[in-house]
């Protein structure tokens, strides 16, 4: 069988692997540079806890993929000689106010009462653990099963998997129109002439909307990077004012990141990087003093629900996999297990029907 994505970002790659592996052959069509997109721009937190997700399927999902994560990295690993700094470092959501300090507490209670981790820690025995600390923060929530993964080596990892497997990586081509006969996917006209195929994944993150029925959209998140020492923190912390992510290597300090309605502008703005500094100087003031080693700023692809869409299409042989808004990086091996599954096995996983592109079609039905 011989399939084409659409977007070699983390979606599109790990996808694109799995596929290999059941035997296929695999076109990764890919505008700019493969995984370049969102996946680059991420924080590459595993956090399904401290995002706070309510109880549900999709919390299902992120912890289901969660729990996926450990052996997903270290069979790349072995098959890439590549390090993506995976580091089960645990996250903690300090609590800014007493508001906030009973949102977390009653979100930990509802996670601990389904059986997943979390516990309280107080203001003191933080000031006994860090060498500074925001005056406002009262303690926080420590959930240890969140974890990180260094989502740039992992996108070099997932793009030297599909070099030195035969997947076909066709860079610098923008796939331009999907050819559809009698209902049935055939064919995509790219920039460098049309790539014929059984079927088509559209995987190309906030520029999706142009191959499918539903709307796709970017929210722009800025970042920005530190220097940072072992002694300064030991985890993620993940803040409402901002988040601090150490990498394994504490090499650098990734903060983030701003949520932005604002389509697709490129650029930093001194607003964006001034709420991520002042948010870093709130919660650990001390690291004020590092050197800046980076700003930049990316689109997560989100839809009307901020909920993916994975799986089928109205034409046949035409699948989706986007809309992964602030979670991609998490999900994508249970991803690219769900769609591998429904291609190769046929089998159609249970969260299809909540993620299914179809809950667009009926609204706009019933709007029309
Ligand atoms: C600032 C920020 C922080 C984030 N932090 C986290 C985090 O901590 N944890 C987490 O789990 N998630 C995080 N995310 C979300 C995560 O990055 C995304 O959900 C995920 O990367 C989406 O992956 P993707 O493959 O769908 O999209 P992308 O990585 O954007 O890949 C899509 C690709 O499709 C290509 N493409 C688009 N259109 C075409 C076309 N017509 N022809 C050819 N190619 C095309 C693009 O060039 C791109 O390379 C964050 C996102 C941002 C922006």
């Amino acid at each position: 069988m011989k399939g084409v994505i659409i977007g070699g970002g983390i979606i599109g790659l790990s996808i694109a692997r799995e596929l290999q592996k059941a035997g296929h052959n695999i076109t990764v069509i890919e505008m700019y540079r493969v995984g370049r997109g969102a996946s680059w721009t991420a924080g590459g937190m595993l956090a399904p806890q401290a995002e706070g997700l309510e109880p549900g399927t999709f919390l299902d999902m992120c912890l289901e993929s969660r729990d996926m994560y450990e052996t997903f990295v270290k069979a790349l690993e072995k098959e890439t000689e590549t390090d993506v700094g995976y580091w089960k470092c645990g996250i903690f959501c300090p609590a800014y106010s007493e508001e906030e300090e009973h949102q977390l507490l009653a979100r930990m209670k509802q996670y601990t009462d389904m059986g997943l981790s979390g516990n309280w820690i107080d203001r003191k025995s933080l000031e006994g653990r860090y060498l500074s600390l925001g005056k406002d923060i009262r303690g926080g929530v420590l959930y240890p099963d969140d974890a990180q993964v260094d989502n740039r080596l992992l996108m070099i990892a997932l793009e030297k998997y599909a070099r030195h497997r035969g997947i076909h990586l066709m860079e610098f081509t923008q796939a331009e129109e999907l050819i559809v006969q009698s209902g049935r996917f055939t064919g995509l006209k790219t920039s460098k002439g049309t790539v014929e195929a059984d079927y088509c994944i559209v995987a190309a993150g906030a520029w999706s909307e142009k191959f499918v029925r539903a709307h796709i959209f970017p929210i722009k998140g800025e970042m920005a990077a530190i220097d940072v020492d072992k002694k300064d923190i030991d985890r993620v912390f993940f803040g409402s004012r901002a988040y601090l992510i150490p990498r394994k290597d504490y090499k650098r300090l990734v903060i983030g990141a701003t949520e932005e309605m604002v389509g697709f502008v490129d650029g930093n703005t001194v607003k964006g990087i001034l709420q991520l500094f002042t948010g870093l100087k709130e919660t650990l003031p001390h690291l004020a003093n590092r050197n800046i080693q980076e700003i930049w700023y990316g689109y997560r692809p989100a839809t009307p629900d901020l909920l993916p869409v994975i799986g089928k299409t109205e034409v046949e042989n035409l699948y989706v996999a986007t809309g992964h808004h602030r979670n991609g990086i998490l999900l994508a091996p249970v991803t690219a297990k769900i769609i591998k599954e429904l291609i190769v096995d046929g089998i159609e996983s249970h969260y299809l029907e909540e993620f299914s592109i179809s809950r667009f079609r009926k609204e706009d039905d019933g709007q029309n």
